[in-house]
């Protein structure tokens, strides 16, 4: 069998699959005007940060969510440094390697160290087994990642916490609409901290959201953005400028109007794309529990190269020829990052799966306006990378 014209991939001389580049991703954003609509009074009153708007934000989030109290910080990053900061943690904190490096960030800013577990080789999520297995008596802390919006083994790791002692915290950037057993993510551990920043599924331009039911962490969180300052001028804590302004709660707050329906695109693409790519030898998906909600604020695919005819690396190259942008989310791991190389310990940490996955996941474009014909291309490209790579790598090897 030999492969037609138009079958041939853009890597080795066929046409391009789309004429021009796709971005990886296009934030969904409301009409200015009705960001606006909001925002002017307030602009005109000349009060333009941490104030009616942001308390209007607040209330709309706490209520949604289920929990008593959200604060508007200026990012998920600063929000997770307060939130560590004010829990007045020390020693160890464990978290996943595989996550974003704010993640760790936020750890290592307080003067804690980063203790790496690895993840469940199905979920993507912090393996609670291997948690338990690293906790010491200097462990303060466990710090849990929502991966792409795949909600983390909750109910586990809050166990492990209980019975331990340990701060439950978890960095919830991708998962803002998430649900566990159906329950809104925000409402889990000591505190949670989504981002509103442009690539997550809520967009507030920059801006970070702390949910907690503890009201004295609350108050400090409070009193940390501002400084360390509640109004008497002489700082208890120290804090940092970590306020949210205004224009960017009334674009969260416009737009949390658009999130149910982002969310149900979302899902509909990454049921689309798995579909697509099923028959696809090589390939493999994230698994989601029928009980929880995943935003899918990305969606990735792992490549297997002995049976794919092509490693990751490879296959981007080979899509960026058909015009089609994709991202590593997330490689290198935090235990292989400059920043990182020095606390990783490979007697104590065992990263298996973190390596593994990390090693060969490819995140393609998944946003709400991407056309169901769009993601369709990007699948058949994929599809014909695979089935060209297999009648040609194997000839080559003849
Ligand atoms: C985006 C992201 C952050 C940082 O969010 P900011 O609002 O940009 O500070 C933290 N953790 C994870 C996992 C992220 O993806």
């Amino acid at each position: 069998m030999s492969l037609s014209n138009g079958q041939i991939p853009a890597f080795a001389g066929g046409n391009s699959t789309l004429d021009q580049p796709l971005r990886f991703i296009t934030p969904t954003i409301p009409p200015l005007e009705h960001v606006l609509n909001i925002y002017r009074a307030v602009y005109e009153n000349g009060a333009l940060t941490n104030s009616a708007i942001v308390a209007r934000f607040e209330s709309a989030l706490a209520e949604r969510i289920g929990v008593r109290h959200c604060i508007a910080v200026s990012s998920c990053t600063s929000g997770l440094m307060l939130v560590l900061r004010s829990l007045g943690l020390a020693g160890e904190v464990i978290l996943p390697s595989f996550t974003f490096f704010a993640t760790g960030h936020a750890v290592v800013w307080n003067s804690l160290t980063p203790v790496f577990a690895d993840i469940d080789r199905k979920s993507w999520t912090v393996d609670p087994a291997d948690v338990e297995r690293l906790i010491t008596s200097r462990t303060s802390a466990i710090l849990a990642v929502h991966m792409y919006g795949n909600p983390c083994n909750v109910n586990f790791l809050t166990d492990i916490a209980a019975k331990h002692n340990l701060k439950l915290i978890f960095d919830s950037a991708h998962a803002f609409g998430s649900r566990y057993d159906g329950h809104p993510i925000g409402q889990f551990g000591d505190a949670e901290v989504f981002s509103l920043s442009p690539t997550k599924l809520l967009v507030a331009g920059e801006g970070g959201i702390v949910a907690t039911n503890d009201a004295t962490l609350a108050h400090r969180i409070r009193a940390g953005r501002n400084y360390g300052d509640l109004g008497a001028y002489d700082p208890q804590v120290l804090g940092l400028n970590a306020r949210m302004v205004e224009f960017n709660a009334a674009l969260g707050l416009t737009g949390l109007a658009l999130v149910d329906r982002k969310l149900k695109r979302h899902n509909q693409i990454a049921r689309a794309y798995t579909k697509l790519l099923s028959h696809v030898p090589g390939l493999s998906f994230q698994s989601v529990r029928d009980e929880d909600t995943h935003t899918y604020k990305d969606y990735s695919v792992l490549v297997d190269p002995a049976t794919f005819g092509m490693n990751r690396d490879e296959l981007a190259a080979a899509l960026r020829a058909e015009n089609i942008e994709t991202k590593k989310y997330f490689y290198p791991p935090l235990h292989k990052q400059a920043l990182y190389r020095a606390y990783y310990d490979p007697y104590r940490h065992k990263l298996e799966s973190t390596e593994a996955v990390s090693g060969a996941v490819l995140s393609l474009p998944i946003y709400a306006s991407l056309a169901d014909e769009t993601l369709e291309k990007i699948s058949g490209a994929i599809s014909r990378i695979a089935t060209y790579q297999s009648q040609h790598v194997h000839c080559d090897a003849i």
